[in-house]
């Protein structure tokens, strides 16, 4: 008896069925232009979907993660993400100022009048932390507030821990049961993020074709030089992860085998926070226990943008080119500073590194007006920094699992031992 065509279809491997979708949605959108913006509702729901499923995964999967290992292991683990997360976006963020100095776009480049974009400030430090710890844990959730929501689950799952820990046997036994609930919950989840994959071609080729119909060539045409600077920077910085990756003798094919759904999925999503499903997904292709991916990869999808960092510096340069000031080093000192700051503050979600950049050129006293030119090909320089982005967390998570013991599944580490014996 033949398969039916159906059965043939999911046998086909996702990532195929993805690249079929973004080529036939280029396709697509230029073929018919603005016109084709009647499909985004089918883009829309699958960002939906994707961000359905994030508040109850970060809440699970953390807490069990939280209660899996020790509190001086998840010490250690935070320890080394934030200082990674932080050094990475540093680097980005030089990156993406040294090679807009180094191309100059936007010199030569007319301004169209009229257009202003609103200034912003980033918002102080002290209201950031602040703003971490939730007052109201339903509030958090129904707001899809991600550190908050972490923040929450950190502390319920140490507790966790010591319930399943506890000499008092009637507590040692509730804290078994609830950790089976919340083990559950997130095996749960997971086959619903396989669901929602199965529509993932569908929602691909619309959020593209839109985005291609919408954005078209007379817009991308004149800030070419920007689109190559930043694409030029996202390149430098893969080409760093590669480098970090081999350091910590991660085979670098297998990475990009199990990570370029997440990729894809951030490329036409432009969110990393609506990609935290798919990277969970191939955390968990990848060997990284719960431990560890349940604490980097939310918290990357929030605070790590080196993407985002890219551009915001190579965009503050071109604002400064296209109204010809040379930026001083003050100036650029404070545009990286900003940058970093904003991007901590900042959820990632499509278009947020757009605020990010007005709060550079307001903190770097530049005129507002070209930003407006920039927001016009924002969608383009978007999908290259998420893509980016949710690399970084993954980077992370497989370095920070490495050196951690037990925190890599055995294939990888047998593996390992088999290439250094070899
Ligand atoms: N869209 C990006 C993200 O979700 C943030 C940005 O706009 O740069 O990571």
């Amino acid at each position: 008896q033949k398969p039916s065509l159906w059965r043939r279809y999911l046998g086909i491997s996702l990532i195929w069925k993805l690249a079929v979708a973004l080529v036939l949605g280029v396709v697509a959108g230029l073929i018919f232009g603005p016109d084709i913006a009647v499909i985004q509702p089918l883009g829309d729901i699958f960002l939906r979907l994707l961000t359905m499923l994030v508040m109850p995964l970060v809440l699970f999967t953390l807490m069990a993660g939280i209660a899996s290992v020790s509190p001086k292991t998840i010490g250690r683990i935070g320890g080394k993400t934030v200082a990674f997360y932080l050094i990475t976006t540093a680097f980005a963020m030089t990156v993406g100022i040294a090679l807009a100095l180094l191309i100059s776009p936007g010199v030569g480049l007319d301004l169209p009048g009229g257009t202003e974009a609103e200034e912003r400030e980033a918002p102080p430090l002290a209201e950031v932390l602040t703003n971490i710890v939730p007052d109201n844990i339903f509030g958090a959730l129904s707001e899809g507030q991600v550190l908050s929501v972490m923040f929450f689950a950190l502390v319920a799952g140490v507790a966790l821990s010591f319930m399943v820990d506890s000499d008092d046997e009637r507590l040692a036994g509730m804290g078994a049961d609830l950790r089976r609930l919340v083990d559950s919950a997130v095996e749960l989840v997971f086959i619903l993020i396989r669901g929602v994959l199965q529509y993932s071609p569908i929602g691909v080729f619309a959020l593209i074709a839109v985005v291609v119909g919408e954005t078209g060539t007379d817009a991308l045409l004149p800030l070419l030089a920007l689109t190559g600077t930043v694409y030029g920077g996202i390149l430098v910085q893969i080409l760093v992860y590669v480098g970090i990756l081999a350091l910590f003798r991660a085979s670098i094919g297998q990475f990009f085998r199990e990570v370029r759904e997440p990729m894809l999925t951030a490329f036409v999503t432009r969110s990393s926070g609506g990609t935290l499903p798919v990277s969970i997904q191939a955390a968990e292709r990848l060997g990284v226990r719960k431990g560890v991916y349940s604490f980097t990869l939310p918290l990357g999808s929030n605070v790590n943008m080196d993407g985002t960092a890219i551009y915001v510096g190579a965009a503050t340069v071109f604002v400064a080119n296209v109204t010809g000031t040379d930026l001083s080093l003050t100036q650029i000192v404070t545009v990286a500073a900003v940058g970093v700051l904003a991007s901590i503050g900042t959820a990632g979600v499509p278009g947020a590194g757009l605020i990010m950049l007005t709060m550079a050129v307001t903190a770097a006293g530049l005129p507002m007006a070209p930003v407006a030119l920039v927001a016009g090909i924002d969608a383009i320089l978007d999908m290259g920094r998420t893509m980016l982005n949710v690399t970084g967390d993954l980077t992370c998570t497989r370095v920070v699992a490495k050196t951690e013991p037990g925190m890599l599944a055995e294939p990888e580490a047998a593996a390992d031992t088999a290439r250094s014996d070899g």
